[in-house]
């Protein structure tokens, strides 16, 4: 049977389809003397990215309850994969995307770092994600050490300079259950959240990142693309000038808007 899925990458992020030769399956039924319920099987899943610029390895392990087949005549074993127990996610070790270099270090680290432990202890990954969203918005918004205090209190200096869009992102966040509760807690405080909470907080961090730091390099890569195409028509209608021939068309400064 050929394999055939429609798959998005998650090192480029590139949507893609899956075929046979980037794709390789194998499982092992894990044969030991314990009790007949608690025997299980191990699938290994590995996917090349067809991307030419990204070729990453994609590989993750599921774990099945194995299931003997009865009846077999005697001395014959056979055994059929189950139900999943659980997975893991062995490359890349977590769903964590990966931020440029002009996004501060720390804050890298800590979003990362809050992504890989985000299923095994939701509480821990929480706590990151408070520490990393108070650096961001110090970092980003360069906070002066007076307006430094309490996450939520320095969420609220920032409401007025934010895009609305992102504010309604950041409020969804202080309105959620324990999240919500403890924003003036001290971000290295642990506190009890539920899964979906420190989920929530993780995302909120992507959106951030994306919306400011990402956001803020495209809109100064294009002023300076701007720039340059600006200075270079002055330049052209100079020589122009200079050499008494009449600019090419009948260019106005308008021209420098376009
Ligand atoms: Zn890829």
């Amino acid at each position: 049977m050929s394999i055939i899925f429609n798959w998005t990458c998650p090192y480029c992020e590139q949507p893609t389809t899956i075929t046979g030769p980037n794709h390789w399956t194998q499982t092992s039924h894990i044969e030991t003397n314990a009790e007949e319920n608690k025997r299980v099987s191990i699938k290994l899943t590995a996917i090349g990215c067809p991307n030419q610029n990204c070729n990453e390895l994609t590989l993750f392990a599921d774990m099945h309850k194995s299931n003997s087949i009865k009846p077999l005549p005697p001395g014959y074993k056979s055994t059929s994969i189950g139900n999943k127990i659980t997975s893991w996610n062995l490359l890349p070790r977590s769903k964590a995307k990966q931020f440029p270099d002009y996004v501060p270090e720390a804050i890298r680290q800590d979003y990362k770092e809050a992504c890989l432990i985000l299923n095994d202890s939701p509480k821990a990954s929480a706590a990151l994600s408070r520490r990393c969203l108070q650096g961001i918005v110090r970092d980003f918004w360069e906070l002066p050490k007076g307006k430094r205090g309490k996450l939520g209190a320095e969420l609220k200096c920032i409401e007025d300079k934010c895009d609305p869009d992102t504010w309604s992102g950041i409020d969804a966040i202080r309105s959620v259950g324990n999240i919500g509760a403890h924003m003036e807690k001290d971000v290295d405080l642990i506190i009890e959240v539920e899964p979906n909470e420190a989920e929530l907080l993780v995302e909120l961090i992507e959106t951030l990142i994306t919306d400011w730091y990402v956001g803020r390099h495209k809109r100064k890569a294009r002023a300076e693309r701007a720039k340059a195409l600006t200075s270079a028509k002055l330049d052209q209608k100079r020589a122009a000038k200079k050499e008494g021939n009449p600019p090419i068309l009948n260019t106005t400064d308008n021209d420098m808007d376009s």
